[in-house]
């Protein structure tokens, strides 16, 4: 019925087989099984058993499962539990990563060259509490230490190394009171060994951490990177250790901030959200985010439904833009993001099934000039018979014999109020591409680090994501408010709410 080796689907259905002789039928099977085998092997292929590149494997476990078998979820993502490609190649050695305890420590061989000094006073009596004068004696230095902090320059921007002195002064009382640098916020980290101190006793100031966490966070440099480049273009040495100490203190400077942005985006009149798969050491994560036209709100966790309840609440106002996933299905104002629906067309348009293929491109061509209707702003003349046609199309498609086309007919038409929002709410986008946008920063960051390590990493990361994306939204710059935030956190200043540029 067809030339060797090449099998013409298209032209093979039911009645085909039913009057084929029994020996056509067991070469014909034969030959589908042959083409079954290749295929499945093509698609187990990954970088580990092919000339692929790694970036080709997918985030999640499917990469080195030699059956092919995903054991992922239908969309594809991570189970919850999942291991990473990176994580299976070498069995754990159960050590932690980085310097192992008793491992020889690297030290400054000579000590930093300080350029100047800034010295800070007590301002009241410690003992009488009489505020001291400028005539009161400075008495001694109570502690000194060198602080690095970026400092921008007529052109350009350099490091700079500030002797900051802590003096004490004796009061008319007689008594002696210190002045001593700001302590701020101790955050509990988990299983490390030290908790982390926020306090202005540290070695790199806030503008300098703040250009550290843009060179981690928005640039997609690894702590040796960011090392290599301070060391290069700065003659400025930084241990990994203290660069990672940075980004975790920007972190938990940014986690309170988030709790104030969540309650702007819940309070907007429309709220895009989305969700992608995460990292986090070997455990399969979720990272979600929440976004208004000013405001958005990262959140890295599991993917079950009560996650986007916590973010959002039960009882907001506005509308709701999303993907399919069920998760959303609660909230009764939603618009469903027609470019998923539109991918899922053109899939089916690229299949196999003549069936298939028309309906496919039909959906295509429908969602498409509905989205151009509304945006031309047209009357219900015309917006009607196109949603109409959509419906009775979709109707005609719901109980079709194969699986794909019967599923995306029926997916449009339990979602049908969902998708046609936008066209009577004219404040409603027909995609949810603000959203999915705002992933790319942290997508591209997961492709190439594997994600974050602990629980702690996360929120810290996510917080950061999230007052990096507002501040860009709002057009003002994230890295002086991030230094401001710093600042304020390291003396236990309460932080400022994030701009909005005028
Ligand atoms: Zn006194």
């Amino acid at each position: 019925m067809e030339s060797k080796g090449q099998l013409d689907l298209t032209r093979m259905n039911r009645a085909v087989f039913e009057a084929l002789e029994p020996a056509q039928l067991v070469e014909l099977t034969c030959r589908l099984h042959t083409m079954a085998m290749e295929l499945s092997e093509r698609l187990a292929l990954n970088s580990t058993n092919s000339s692929r590149p790694p970036s080709s494997d997918p985030p999640f476990g499917g990469g080195g499962d030699a059956t092919g078998n995903d054991v992922g979820r239908r969309d594809g993502g991570p189970s919850e539990g999942a291991t990473p490609p990176g994580a299976k190649a070498a069995p754990p050695s159960g050590r932690k990563p980085g310097k192992q305890p008793g491992a020889k420590g690297t030290w400054r061989d000579a000590p930093l060259k300080t350029e100047r000094t800034e010295s800070h006073w007590p301002v009241v009596c410690g003992h009488c509490g009489r505020a001291f004068e400028m005539w009161d004696a400075v008495v001694r230095t109570a502690e000194a230490f060198a602080v690095l902090e970026l400092e921008r320059t007529d052109c350009g921007i350099r490091i700079g190394c500030v002797q900051h002195r802590y003096e004490v002064m004796r009061c008319a009382c007689g008594r002696e009171t210190a002045a001593s640098p700001g302590i701020g916020v101790l955050s509990f980290q988990g299983d490390r060994k030290r908790h982390l101190l926020l306090t202005e006793r540290s070695l790199v100031g806030p503008s300098l951490a703040a250009f550290i966490t843009a060179l981690a966070v928005r640039h997609h440099q690894s702590r040796r990177r960011i090392r290599e480049f301070l060391v290069t273009w700065f003659g400025v040495a930084l241990a990994v250790g203290t660069l990672d100490r940075c980004l975790r203190e920007v972190g938990v400077a940014c986690e309170p901030i988030v709790e104030d942005l969540l309650e702007e985006v819940r309070a907007s009149g429309v709220i895009h959200a989305d969700e992608t798969p995460w990292w986090q050491g070997v455990l399969g994560r979720w990272l979600w985010v929440v976004l208004s036209a000013t405001t958005a709100v990262f959140h890295i966790g599991s993917r079950r439904h009560e996650e986007i309840r916590d973010l959002l609440g039960d009882a907001i106002l506005g509308w709701l833009v999303t993907d399919g996933y069920g998760a959303y299905r609660d909230y009764a104002r939603r618009q469903r993001c027609l470019a998923h629906l539109i991918r899922k067309g053109i899939a089916l348009a690229g299949g196999l099934h003549p069936d298939g293929i028309r309906f496919g491109e039909w959906l295509v061509r429908e969602l498409r000039g509905l989205i151009k209707a509304v945006a031309e702003d047209k009357d219900h003349t015309i917006l009607n018979p196109i949603q109409a046609r959509l419906k009775r199309a979709c109707k005609l498609h719901r109980d079709h014999e194969t699986e794909k086309i019967r599923a995306l007919a029926r997916e449009i038409l339990n979602d049908w109020s969902a998708i046609v929002a936008f066209v009577t709410n004219h404040a409603l986008p027909p995609t949810n591409n603000e959203a999915e946008r705002a992933l790319r920063l942290a997508v591209i960051a997961r492709r190439l680090s594997f994600g974050t390590r602990t629980e702690e990493g996360s929120a810290a990361y996510a917080a950061t994501l999230s007052v990096v994306e507002t501040c860009r939204r709002r057009r003002v710059d994230p890295w002086s408010y991030i230094a401001d935030t710093l600042a304020r956190a390291r003396t236990d200043l309460h932080h400022l709410p994030v701009p909005v540029a005028v």
